[in-house]
């Protein structure tokens, strides 16, 4: 039987880590790009996550002819910073900052702030494409607050200084298992899921 190879396109360990989660128990091959030895650099220059997205994940599809690649493109908003940094999650701190670099320098903007404007979400496109064709995309968007402080170190990225509505736990404090039911990626993948399911279940019976 055949089965559909799935690659996950991204050089970010952590978001490899979740993707694997969360599509654990599907009935594709999943490949991380460093089982394969591949290594692609995009140029995250898009005017949205979902461009950025479907750049990403073609990318990564014309790298591995006949696997579907599945990338994602996300980022902080903070609601009173007209939703910086935004599409610069990554780039806002310089092509040498690291991810605690990134976050002392949210937590810094907020320091002498009021609680108000600490609100912020995640926010994840996601696409799918084999070749240079897009096949799906969807958008996940999950609300939360900046603490005060790093909560735990747990995670990737902001995790440890985002706490999504309605826990007091950060993100950087959950297990993978507690932040994939709700975050962000997972309900963007939610939405292509169905799309993905089909799929696998065509290649599998050759009709794809
Ligand atoms: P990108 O989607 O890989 O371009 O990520 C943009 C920025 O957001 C990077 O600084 C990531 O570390 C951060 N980021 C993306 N997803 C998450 C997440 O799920 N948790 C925490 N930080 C994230």
């Amino acid at each position: 039987m055949t089965r559909l190879k799935l690659l996950i396109a991204s050089n970010n360990p952590g978001k490899v880590g979740e993707f694997a989660d969360l599509l654990r128990g599907l009935p594709f091959d999943l490949i991380k790009p460093k089982d394969i030895g591949l290594v692609v650099d995009v140029i995250e220059d898009g005017k949205s996550y979902a461009e950025n997205a479907r750049k990403k994940a073609a990318a990564f599809a014309l790298a591995a002819p006949g696997a579907v690649a599945i990338a994602d493109d996300s980022g902080l908003e903070l609601a009173a910073f007209d939703g910086w940094p935004g599409l610069h999650s990554v780039r806002f701190a310089g092509p040498d900052a690291d991810d605690a670099t990134r976050r002392r320098l949210v937590l810094q903007r907020l320091a002498d702030c009021p609680p108000s404007d600490r609100v912020a979400r995640f926010v994840c496109a996601i696409a799918a494409a084999r070749g240079n064709t897009i096949l799906a995309e969807g958008l996940g968007i999950l609300d939360g607050t900046i603490s005060t402080t790093e909560l735990g170190s747990g995670g990737f990225g902001y995790d440890p200084i985002f706490v999504p509505v309605g826990l007091t736990s950060s993100f950087g404090e959950l297990d993978l298992a507690d932040k994939n039911q709700i975050s962000h990626r997972a309900r963007a993948l939610a939405q292509i899921r169905p799309f993905l399911s089909q799929l696998a279940a065509e290649v599998s019976d050759g009709r794809s």
